[in-house]
């Protein structure tokens, strides 16, 4: 079974903790021992897993993103969102967290964050919980 959790995005460039939302779909799900797998199925998000306690960390990602893959760089895409893409898949589209004693399994200061990439936008990242 998967769970969808919904994300409302307010700018073009964000990166939202979802931690909290994935932690309640494990404890939801039951399961103490397991994998909890991540995916974005968009083609201007992803997934990434940092620092979520200072939040200059997710500011100096998203810059440095910004400087890598400018706005407007001669590209072919003519939707106007070519960066958008190209950062979705240099940063990736799913992530995968072990689940021990009914918690995700994340370093002291980590954090799992939505990357948008194209916003403001509704978008969803879907959830998969598999036991032991
Ligand atoms: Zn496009």
């Amino acid at each position: 079974m998967i769970h969808y959790v919904n994300i409302r995005t307010g700018s073009r460039n964000e990166m939202v903790d979802i931690t909290e939302k994935i932690q309640a779909v494990v404890e939801n799900s039951g399961v103490k021992d397991g994998i909890c797998y991540l995916y974005v199925p968009h083609t201007t998000a992803a997934v990434t897993i940092n620092e979520g306690a200072d939040p200059s960390v997710k500011r100096d990602i998203l810059n440095t993103l910004q400087k890598l893959i400018p706005a407007d760089a001669g590209y072919a895409h003519m939707e106007g969102n070519a960066d958008s893409h190209v950062k979705s898949t240099t940063v990736g589209p799913s992530q995968i967290v072990f689940i021990e004693d009914g918690r995700l399994l994340l370093g002291t200061w980590q954090a799992i964050f939505f990357c948008e990439f194209d916003g403001p936008r509704h978008r969803r990242v879907a959830v998969k919980i598999v036991g032991q």
